[in-house]
């Protein structure tokens, strides 16, 4: 599948492009409709030193370019370790520490943050250990949890405090059953503990999900909590429900969207794609309209 061509026009639904003008223009847009934005560089799995430290000065780059043009108080940066050389042999934790270290440095001299994304559950130790080692010299810096792991109710409880930021997700690989939930009503009930934890805590939650009945529950919850509106946020993935995005902001929310750029958005896209049907449906018209 990842050999076929696809046209134009479903890789612009879901990604910026493929330089960082694109990144910057769509975060500009998004902005500029009450939007706030946290930005993917695309990328992942390195295993070539010199990739990892180009990786990172992308996102130098991105952070300066965001400043310059007066969005980084709105706009963010998503960061994925395996780009940055986490698993690289031997020393591939120190070296994705320091990348992550510059980037995130980059990022408090513009004014912004940065979020870790989390990848598969094999990383998902040192991940935390390293978002740990950042956050004594940049608290700010956010972590993502995926309420399909098993684990994670206790992960929350350990990252719900004061000043911590938290995206919570459901989680985007295929996981065995022994560490996550495979079953999606599973899934979706072990998001609604997640979310209650640390709705209840003193942290800030980052409710990533476009389920409409997620968003529903959450938005309970964050009543029932005394959780004042900007107190938490909603997260969704540029392209995917955009109206849902609008009417959250209309009603007062803070919406954040995850908007991906650069040239290695073909394995992005197929997850996004692979997430609902009627998508493949639209991969395949695509595909069709090629021959
Ligand atoms: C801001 C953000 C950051 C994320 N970061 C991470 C991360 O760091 N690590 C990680 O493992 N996962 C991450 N994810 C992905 C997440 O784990 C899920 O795989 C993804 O969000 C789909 O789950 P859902 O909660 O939207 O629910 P689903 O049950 O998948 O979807 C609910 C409904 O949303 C709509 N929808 C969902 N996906 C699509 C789509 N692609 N196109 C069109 N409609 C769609 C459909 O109406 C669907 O019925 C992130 C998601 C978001 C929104």
């Amino acid at each position: 599948m990842e050999r076929v061509p696809v046209t134009r026009k479903l890789v612009a639904r879901y990604v910026a492009g493929t330089e960082e003008q694109d990144a910057t223009r769509v975060s500009g847009e998004l902005v500029s409709e009450g939007m706030t934005v946290t930005v993917d560089f695309l990328g992942e799995d390195t295993l070539d030193r010199q990739q990892a430290a180009s990786v990172a000065d992308s996102y130098v780059s991105l952070l300066d370019a965001l400043h310059q043009s007066g969005l980084s108080s709105a706009v963010e940066v998503s960061l994925k370790l395996s780009a940055l050389g986490q698993a690289l042999p031997a020393d591939g934790e120190a070296i994705a520490l320091e990348h992550a270290r510059k980037v995130c440095d980059a990022a408090r001299r513009a004014g912004t943050t940065v979020t870790l994304d989390m990848e598969d559950h094999t990383t998902t130790d040192s991940t935390l250990g390293i978002l740990q080692q950042l956050r004594l010299d940049f608290p700010e810096t956010g972590a993502v949890l995926q309420a399909y792991l098993r684990r994670t109710e206790a992960d929350c409880r350990d990252l719900a405090y004061e000043g911590s930021r938290v995206r919570l997700c459901k989680g985007a690989y295929n996981e065995p059953p022994g560490v996550a939930y495979t079953d999606p009503r599973e899934v979706d009930r072990a998001y609604v503990r997640c979310a209650k934890i640390l709705l209840a805590g003193p942290g800030y939650p980052m409710l990533a999900t476009h389920d409409p009945r997620l968003v529903e529950i959450t938005g309970s919850l964050a009543a029932k909590y005394r959780r004042e509106q900007g107190s938490y946020e909603y997260q969704m993935l540029y392209g995917v429900r955009p109206e849902e995005q609008r009417r959250l902001v209309r009603a007062g929310e803070r919406m954040r969207v995850y908007v991906p750029y650069g040239e290695d958005w073909y394995g992005y896209l197929v997850r996004r794609l692979a997430e609902r049907p009627a998508n493949m449906l639209l991969f395949v018209r695509s595909v069709a309209s090629k021959r």
